[in-house]
This record gives C-alpha cells, structure tokens and sequence, in this order.
C-alpha cells in the first residue's frame, strides 16, 4: 500500500475523487466506514459549475438520465401564494436536479475497478512520523499509505485530528426532508425551483426525475430555526403532522404539499445543520482534506456537493502533474481555499435573507420583485461567479 493514495470516505466527494484519480492512471483505494451505500433518495441541485466538472470526467450523458432540468427559479412569500420573484438561467451549461442515491450510483459505476473500494473500513485515527503515515483502521492491522485524503464529511475524524481545538458546530437551523409522489397536480413545479421565505422558516421544492425510469418525484426541504438540536444522530425520523403544524401558513400551495406529506408513506427526517468556521489550511505533509471535511457549509446555496466535487477534480489534477503528492496537496489548497470560503460565507448569508422578518422582509421583497420585473438577469450575474466558474482553470 506504500505507493497507493488512501481516500477514506466513499460520499460524493471521495467517489468523485475516485473517478478522477482513475481517469489519470493514479493509485489509490477507497475506505467507506459503513457496510454498504445508503439508498438515501433526497434530491440534490446540480449547479451548471458541477455538470461542468462531471463532462470532463466523462459521465455528462449519464447525469442527464438521471436528471430533472432546472430552468429557473421562483422565489414566494412564505405567508401567501405571492410570487416576489422568478428569474430563468441563462448559463452555457444545464443546471440539474436529481436524486442524490442516484449521483451517487452513477459515479460509483463510472469507476472501472472497484475493487479498490473497501466498505466496513472505519478510519479511527492516523499518524504521520518519521516521513512514515500509517492508518488505524477498525478491526484492522495498520495501514501504511502513501497519502491519505479526507473525504469523510462534516464530523471529519481527520479534520478533528488537525484542529482538535475546533468542532462543527450545531448552526442553529434544522432541515426536514422528504420526497414524495408526483401527482398531475404538481405539474406547475417542473422546470424550476420554487422557495418560500418567511420569518424562521422557508421551504425548497422541485421535482426529481429518473428519465431513464420516466418517474418523477417532488423533493421537500423544510428549514426551521430551531435553538434545541440534541445531538441524537446524524438523521432521525421526524413526526410529519408536527413539522406540518410548524409550517403551515397562509400560502395554500405550500399547505397541500404539507397535507400530501402527511398522507405519503415516506419518512420525512429530520437533519442537524453543522458548520465550521473556515479552516486556515487544509493540507499537512502527506494528508489533505476535501469536501465537506475541509468546509461545511449550510446547504442555503446549493454548493456542499457542488465544491467537495470542484475539489476532487482539482486535487486529482495537481496529483498527477506534480512530482510528489506533497506539494499536490499544498497547491491543491491554494487553488481552492478562496472560493470554498467565500462560497461558506455566502450560504451563511443566505440564511439571513430567507428567514428575515418585519421591515427587512419588506425591504427585501421590494428588491427583489424590482428587479426580477427590471432585468432578472442581475440576479443571474450575482451568481455567475458561482455558476459559470470553469474549474479546468483552477
Ligand atoms: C438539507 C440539505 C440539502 C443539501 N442540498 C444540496 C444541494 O442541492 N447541492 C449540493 O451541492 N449540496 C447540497 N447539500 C450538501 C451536500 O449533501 C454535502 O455537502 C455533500 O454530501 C458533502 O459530500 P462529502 O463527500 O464531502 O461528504 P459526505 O457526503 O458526508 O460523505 C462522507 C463519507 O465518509 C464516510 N465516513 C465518515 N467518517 C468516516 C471514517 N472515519 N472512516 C471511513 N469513512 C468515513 C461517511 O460514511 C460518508 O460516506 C445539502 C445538504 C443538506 C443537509
């Protein structure tokens, strides 16, 4: 294993990671703690900055069968059915939604050799020593790696291990999410994201779809703030007539989606919302982090999958063209650190503007239908940074 790259953590990240690492020719395996995948079938936006990330590693094509095409977006008072807003996308590239069990799948099938995939492989601690890095894996001898890469997410061992002083912290905000049959009804959704924003809470759904399935299904992300998160686990169960009560208002769209909720025979669970302040660096000797593991962020701009894949991308770039995995990792964090910070901060902005209430609502409401009505494509150049971002120049 000496001469292998060790990444541990088989998310979005590491799986991306993965396939980049084998369409260059570099040696590595994959640890993944759990036993198998989880079919976790929450939705995920795929940013076009993601779709452009996924065509160089090949698997474009594949994603469009999987996806939902997302043309705009529509912004709602959380207290009406009043539309304050909607824009349509004018990027090169095609912004995507789909299930994120399926993004999942299709990168673990683009990789070719999967026998370099190691479940039940639980990373407990590591140790960099005398130029030597060796891994403790659970129930297992030690490992001596060549490199190793933290893909392991937001409760990153790894990251513990390098910052012990520092915990992602509980960020005050809880999510609930559930997907759910799509009616005819519902057909007013598709092409779009439609966001409700009221004061503490807003919502998020549009549809998902499997083209190769010709199935779609509405996924539901509900944001409360809510001080009195006790940490039981990472996704719990949650009582879906409670989290109605809780979000029913005056919009009667939104409160036929909450009363399908109830009657649907899917679980809607619950998720403790963790961030981390920005991290100073993310590489040190012979390991690095990536992904949700060197930033989390609150999903309130779409981007925690979108950059764990930017990174893996990167990171795969700068270890085939440098001559040893050191300095890789050095300029892999140099040419990512900026804008995964900047992208942190902008999600934690984000939480503001959706939940505000009283005179700030009304100040933002005004801003936004102004120039929604004016040239909705501002809106769309404040995000070009985001969006149009061409990571084969990073
Ligand atoms: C409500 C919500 C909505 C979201 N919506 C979007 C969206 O629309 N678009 C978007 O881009 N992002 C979105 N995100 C964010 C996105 O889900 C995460 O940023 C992304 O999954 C991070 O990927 P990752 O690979 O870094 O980590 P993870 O997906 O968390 O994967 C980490 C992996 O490491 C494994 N692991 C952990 N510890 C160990 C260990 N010690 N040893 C071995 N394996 C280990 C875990 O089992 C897991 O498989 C959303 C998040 C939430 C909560």
């Amino acid at each position: 294993m000496q001469d292998e790259i060790i990444v541990v953590g088989a998310g979005i990240g590491g799986l991306t990671l993965a396939c980049a690492l084998e369409q260059r020719g570099i040696n590595f395996q994959l640890y993944e703690q759990a036993d198998s995948f989880e079919a976790l079938g929450y939705g995920i936006q795929i940013s076009p900055n993601v779709v452009r990330v996924l065509r160089e590693l090949g698997v474009e094509k594949q994603l469009e069968n999987i996806s939902h095409l997302c043309l705009g977006f529509e912004l709602r008072s959380f207290n009406s059915d009043k539309v304050i807003a909607k824009w349509k996308l004018n990027h090169d590239i095609p912004y995507y939604q789909c299930r994120r069990a399926d993004l999942h799948q299709l990168l673990f099938n683009s990789i070719q050799d999967q026998s370099r995939i190691h479940f039940s492989r639980c990373l407990e601690f590591y140790q960099q020593k005398d130029n030597q890095l060796s891994l403790h894996i659970l129930n297992q001898e030690p490992v001596i790696a060549k490199a190793l890469v933290a893909a392991d997410g937001v409760h990153s061992v790894v990251r513990q291990s390098l910052f012990p002083q520092h915990k992602a912290e509980y960020s005050g905000y809880a999510a609930f999410r559930a997907i759910l049959p799509f009616p005819e009804k519902y057909r007013p959704f598709l092409g779009k994201a439609t966001v409700w924003m009221g004061e503490n809470h807003h919502v998020v759904v549009y549809p998902n779809s499997n083209e190769q399935a010709q199935r779609y299904w509405l996924n539901l992300v509900l944001v409360v703030k809510d001080k009195n998160w006790i940490d039981q686990g990472w996704t719990i169960p949650a009582d879906k007539e409670e989290v109605a009560i809780d979000f029913f208002n005056k919009s009667s769209l939104l409160n036929g989606i909450l009363r399908d909720m109830i009657a649907s025979s899917e679980t809607c669970f619950k998720w403790g919302l963790f961030i981390h302040k920005p991290l100073p660096y993310w590489s040190q000797g012979k390991v690095t982090l990536l992904g949700d593991a060197a930033h989390p962020m609150l999903p309130f701009q779409a981007q925690g999958a979108a950059m764990a894949i930017e990174d893996a991308y990167v990171l795969a770039k700068y270890i085939a063209s440098e001559s040893d995995t050191e300095t890789a990792f050095v300029k892999y964090q140099q040419a990512r650190i900026k804008r995964t910070t900047k992208i942190q901060a902008v999600s934690r902005a984000n939480a503001d503007i959706f939940h505000v209430s009283g005179v700030k609502a009304t100040i933002r409401n005004f801003t936004l239908s102004l120039v929604s009505a004016i040239n909705s494509n501002l809106i769309n150049q404040k995000s070009a940074w985001i969006y149009d971002y061409d990571v084969r120049n990073a």
